[in-house]
């Protein structure tokens, strides 16, 4: 990592304790039997891939999900155990790798059984991995009209050890939706018969945070894991389940007032003046931007909180700061003055939803991209 350091004032301070309590409160929506993959990928959506993982382990999570080998690999160089799944599957050159860190890679081309079993071979060591079919996402997997096919040919080949099948679902967490049922249905028929056929599979996953907290109902009593990411995290997969489970945010990010200043009525404010004050008014110049993670598409839009209090963005966001209003502040705040964009202040709370919502985004991209950017702390 060759990057300059990051903005002192700024800092994304994670609150692990809120990940355990979310993973025990989507627990409660689970079927008896059900386990839980925590997903971890790209450094556990800017949360720690480290710290969360272990947070996970230790709070009992009988797995745990990255996009990527090189990821599966930092955990266990950390002394990570457990199965970890690898969603992205195998990369050229990489099966190597994954076998000889314990890693089960989701695959959906013969060719990479293939060079998994030849590598276990070669080892002398027994690989496992996750059939991955394609229901419905148009992203990885095998058609569900050649997953039994390949089901039979790969379980035949020596060195390996397929755990589940996996599917993924590309609408979810709305109730009652449609797609999210009729991919359901496809998955619990390909499972059931690859059941039938003598295949136990106990790791099968289909259910991201949306197939947990608006359950498909064609994926009721399939054991296997759901595969957890967002939930974790405090956001939502999809507005429409707010409210299905109690979940915290575990992200806050801080940053600090640069300047506090008065503007006449007519002043123009920040790049291309979209925002003009309509009468003489108190400015915060806030010492974040878009540099640091904060989009730049929430110009004019996003909130903050200032002294438990909202403050309005006026005008674009620039790469280091972004202005707010602070007329009618009693008492005005002064430079150095700390400043909560995400997170809790007070009786106040911007959510990751919220802040993606101003931005035309999702929570995912708003906490990937602070945590990639920012000095970040961990509170146990
Ligand atoms: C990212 C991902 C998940 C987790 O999704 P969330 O909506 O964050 O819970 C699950 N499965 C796969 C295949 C993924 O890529």
């Amino acid at each position: 990592m060759s990057r300059v350091a990051p903005n002192p004032d700024n800092l994304v301070t994670v609150d692990l304790e809120a990940i355990a309590a979310n993973l025990a409160a989507l627990r409660a929506l689970l079927r008896p039997g059900m386990g839980v993959a925590g997903v971890v990928k790209a450094d556990a959506y800017g949360h720690g891939l480290v710290p969360v993982a272990r947070r996970l382990k230790a709070e009992g999570a009988e797995a745990l999900a990255v996009a990527l080998v090189s990821e599966g690999v930092l955990l266990r160089r950390a002394g990570v155990q457990g199965p970890i799944l690898v969603l992205m599957g195998l990369g050229p050159e990489q099966a190597q790798l994954a076998v000889a860190h314990g890693l089960s890679p989701f695959l959906g081309v013969w060719e990479d059984f293939q060079a998994l079993s030849q590598t276990a071979g070669a080892l002398g060591a027994v690989a496992s991995c996750h059939l991955k079919i394609d229901t419905g996402m148009s992203r990885l997997g095998a058609a569900p009209n050649e997953a039994l096919g390949l089901m039979e040919r790969a379980a035949a080949l020596p060195g390996i050890r397929v755990e589940g099948l996996a599917s993924h679902l590309a609408t979810s967490g709305v109730p009652g939706d449609v797609q999210a049922q009729k991919q359901a249905a496809i998955f619990r028929d390909l499972l059931a018969e690859a059941r039938k056929r003598g295949f136990a599979l106990p790791q099968s996953s289909l259910a991201g945070s949306g197939g947990v907290l608006a359950p498909p109902e064609a994926a009721h009593g399939q054991p296997g894991l759901a595969r957890l990411g967002i939930s974790l995290y405090g956001g939502l997969p999809d507005p429409a389940s707010q409210g299905a489970a109690p979940l915290r945010g575990a992200m806050r990010f801080t940053s600090r007032l640069a300047a506090v200043r008065r503007i006449p009525a007519g002043t123009g404010v920040s790049y291309g003046h979209t925002w003009r004050a309509p009468s003489d008014t108190w400015l915060g110049v806030v010492a974040a931007g878009y540099s640091d993670g904060y989009p730049r598409s929430a110009s004019n839009q996003a909130r903050v909180l200032i002294q438990g209090r909202p403050a309005s963005m006026r005008g674009r966001i620039c790469m280091n700061a972004f202005m707010v209003d602070l007329t009618g502040f009693d008492p005005l705040p002064s430079p150095g003055e700390e400043v909560v964009l995400l997170g809790r202040s007070g009786s106040q709370e911007i959510t990751a939803d919220q802040l993606g919502h101003w931005a035309g985004t999702i929570s995912y991209e708003i906490t990937c991209s602070l945590g990639a950017a920012n000095r970040r702390r961990h509170r146990p």
